[in-house]
C-alpha cells in the first residue's frame, strides 16, 4: 500500500505548523516539525559559541548532543524539544535562534544528518511533516503534498502577535525584515532550497483562518482515500 505521509512546506509563518499539527491530530498521524530540529542545531552552535558556518564543529556538536522532539499536547507547540534530555522550553523560538537558523540549515552535512533522521521517523509510521524541503527532498513520494503561502504583511503580522504573546518586544518592521531575510536565505541556498514540489497543492492562507486551511487539506485527503 502507498504511504500515507503528508508533506507540508512553505516560507516563514505561512501557517504550516498550525495546519500540520491539527491535520496530524485529525488523521491520527505523528506530527513532526522539522524546523525545530534545525533550530536545535542553531541553538547548540550559539550555546557553544561555534561559528554558524563551521560545519565540522556543528556536526561534532550534533554527534555529542541529542536533540529529541517529544510529542506533548500540554506544550504550546504540541511537542517539546529536549537537548540531552533537558526541555528547551521556548528558547528555540527566541529571535537569536531564528536569526541564526538559516545559516546553519544551509550546511549540507547538517541537512544530511537531519534528513536521515526525518526519514527514519517516517519509516516508523504515517507522519505529517512540516518544513521547507519535505515534498522535494525528504519525502518525495509522500502521498499528499501541500505548499502554504501568505503575503509577507500577513505573515509578519502573525509572527509579531506570537512575539507579543510571549512578551517579546519586536517591532513589526523588524519582524518583516527578519522574515524576508530568512526566506531569502532558505530560497537561495545551494542544497534543498525552499520551493514547492511540482506535485504540491498550493494554498494561499492570507485570507484564511487556520480552520479553513485544515478543511481544505482534509477535503483533498478525504477525496483521495
Ligand atoms: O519552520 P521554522 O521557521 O521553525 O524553521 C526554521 C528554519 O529551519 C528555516 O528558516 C530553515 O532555515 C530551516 N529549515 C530547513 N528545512 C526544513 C525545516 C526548516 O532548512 N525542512
Amino acid at each position: 500500500m502507498a504511504n500515507r505521509h503528508v508533506a507540508i512546506d512553505g516560507p516563514v509563518a505561512s501557517g504550516k505548523t498550525v495546519a500540520a499539527r491539527a491535520l496530524a491530530a485529525s488523521l491520527g498521524h505523528l506530527y513532526l516539525d522539522t524546523g525545530a530540529m534545525y533550530r536545535g542545531a542553531a541553538y547548540l552552535a550559539l550555546h557553544f559559541g561555534v561559528d554558524l558556518d563551521n560545519e565540522r564543529a556543528i556536526l561534532a556538536l550534533l554527534e555529542h548532543h541529542r536533540i529529541r522532539l517529544v510529542p506533548d499536547e500540554s506544550a504550546s507547540a504540541g511537542y517539546r524539544v529536549e537537548i540531552d534530555g533537558v526541555d528547551t522550553g521556548t528558547r528555540l523560538f527566541d529571535p537569536e535562534v531564528s536569526s541564526a537558523v538559516s545559516t546553519v540549515a544551509a550546511l549540507p552535512g547538517v541537512r544530511n544528518a537531519m534528513v536521515a533522521e526525518q526519514r527514519a521517523i517516517a519509516e516508523e509510521g504515517p507522519v505529517v511533516m512540516a518544513g521547507r524541503d519535505i515534498g522535494t527532498v525528504v519525502l518525495p513520494d509522500a502521498r499528499f503534498k501541500f505548499y502554504l503561502t501568505a503575503s509577507v504583511e500577513e505573515r509578519a503580522d502573525r509572527r509579531a502577535k506570537e512575539f507579543a504573546e510571549r512578551g517579546l518586544d519586536v517591532s513589526i518592521d523588524e519582524v518583516r525584515e527578519q522574515i524576508e531575510e530568512r526566506d531569502r536565505l532558505d530560497r537561495n541556498r545551494a542544497v534543498a532550497p525552499l520551493r514547492a514540489a511540482g506535485d504540491a497543492v498550493v494554498i494561499d492562507s492570507t485570507a484564511l483562518q487556520a480552520g479553513d486551511v485544515l478543511l481544505r487539506m482534509r477535503a483533498i485527503i478525504d477525496a483521495a482515500s
